[in-house]
């Protein structure tokens, strides 16, 4: 008996690799796959109909007008042309076969791989299913994750419009500051007391704040939403335990699911995301996943994680290409991550956890300055603020014990600690 995905045309080319997913992850690892000289045919499946780019700049640059979206692409589209890359835009990988090796494609084809590598990204967590928030699907409520979503959001930051976030995540935070910049009433709501704060500790998370209240924003900490109604006047009404909030628009920033169901349905073990090794191989030995959507073993910290943020995917991209071409790599880096928000951008390294303790270089009122992170009197992490060129050292320290005192005297040169 004939397999029901022999019914369709599959894409009659060399076996080779095939990407599902057209992020950042799958540009860095076609890329790494070619410069290493990798001679099979290689396909990235995209639901998005654009060339792949860098999301990052889609809640600052690219909103405040100052990076065009032709800007975003880390490669040109010639790039994929002349290194034989088939871009497949605009299709929706809808299952894999893992026994046949072959992908079932929404144009009703499908195409056999050799080497399959997930890179699926996350999508907005939106507010029914996923938070019970009557009314998120509201017109004039909207979610940032794509370029096309961010098209949607520019069109309506019109100076004067109220502009109410539901969550102060980066994303949140970002997409506030650049808002306001525009010259838009921000309202950031979020039940945490501080922003930030369970990422990055109360200090950093109330310097944040207290920027964004500097520059005009209404920051609502502390507040719930129960969900989002329609005003008399057109306007959305953001509904709080302490009252009803005004808007012509609501950002839902409430964090980032995973974009698993291929995987599960393909029978990969998948927890939260999909579990790799520190090679980034799933549970089927040709079957990778990367970027957002990687559960990885991490070989430095001894433990697996999943990391959404732009150096990972980067990282990943090209180490799954590494474990293609039959490279001995691994996942040893420490995560690092940036934001920029009004006159703050920063930079993040390591892997601060929640009890170890923040030691600040300098004063945070004065807007430039370090945290590091100390566990056990050992450096875990560090973060940059406004001084720039010194995260590469900063993560050399990581590991090191120095003494408090030590990091926090300014006499000393901090690229000789
Ligand atoms: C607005 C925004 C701002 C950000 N800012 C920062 C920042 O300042 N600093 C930082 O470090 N990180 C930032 N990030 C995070 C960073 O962009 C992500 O970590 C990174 O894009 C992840 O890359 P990826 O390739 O794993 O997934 P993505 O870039 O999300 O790409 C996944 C792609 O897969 C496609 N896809 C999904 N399912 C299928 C399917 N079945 N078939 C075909 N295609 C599919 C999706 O449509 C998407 O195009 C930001 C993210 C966003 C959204």
């Amino acid at each position: 008996m004939e397999a029901a995905s022999s019914a369709r045309p599959t894409t009659q080319q060399e076996l080779g690799t095939v990407v599902v997913g057209g992020g950042l992850a799958a540009a860095h690892c076609v890329r790494a796959l070619r410069d290493g000289g990798y001679t099979k045919a290689v396909t990235i499946i995209a639901t998005e109909d654009e060339v792949p780019y860098e999301r990052p700049p889609l809640s600052k640059e690219f909103l405040q007008g100052s990076k065009p979206a032709q800007e975003l692409a880390p490669f040109p589209a010639d790039w994929y042309a002349e290194n034989k890359v088939v871009l497949r835009l605009g299709i929706t990988a809808e299952s894999v076969d893992a026994s046949a090796k072959r992908v079932e494609l929404s144009d009703s084809s499908s195409i056999d791989y050799e080497h399959l590598v997930l890179a699926t990204g996350c999508r907005s967590r939106l507010g029914g299913r996923d938070a019970n928030m009557p009314g998120w699907d509201l017109p004039g409520v909207l979610t940032l994750r794509s370029l096309e979503d961010a098209r949607g959001l520019k069109d309506h930051l019109v100076s004067d419009k109220a502009l109410v976030i539901i969550g102060a995540g980066w994303i949140g935070m970002e997409v506030g500051a650049s808002a306001r910049a525009a010259g838009l009433e921000v309202t950031v709501l979020t039940p945490d007391e501080v922003p930030l704060s369970t990422a990055m500790g109360a200090d950093f998370g109330s310097h944040v704040a207290q920027l964004h209240i500097a520059n005009g924003v209404q920051c609502r900490f502390g507040t719930k939403v129960s969900g989002i109604g329609q005003g008399i006047d057109g306007k959305l009404l953001v509904q709080t335990g302490t009252g009803d909030i005004p808007a012509d628009l609501v950002l839902l920033a409430i964090g980032a699911v995973p974009n698993n169901e291929l995987a599960v349905a393909a029978g990969l073990e998948v927890v939260t995301g999909v579990v790799v090794d520190a090679h980034l191989r799933s549970s089927d030995p040709s079957i990778l996943a990367m970027g957002d959507i990687a559960e990885a073993y991490n070989t430095t910290l001894g433990r697996t994680m999943r990391v959404e943020h732009w150096d990972n995917a980067i990282r990943q991209g090209k180490l799954a290409a590494a474990t293609i071409l039959g490279r001995d790599e691994s996942y040893d880096w420490l995560p690092y991550f940036f934001t920029d928000q009004f006159d703050l951008g920063m930079e993040y390294v390591g892997d601060r956890q929640t009890d170890d303790v923040a030691v600040v270089r300098g004063k945070m009122a004065s807007g430039e300055f370090i945290i590091f992170w100390v566990r056990e009197g050992t450096i875990s992490a560090a973060m940059n603020v406004n001084i720039w060129d010194v995260n590469d050292h900063l993560r050399s320290m990581i590991g090191k014990a120095i003494p408090v005192a030590t990091l926090q005297d300014m006499g000393n040169d901090l690229l000789s600690l």
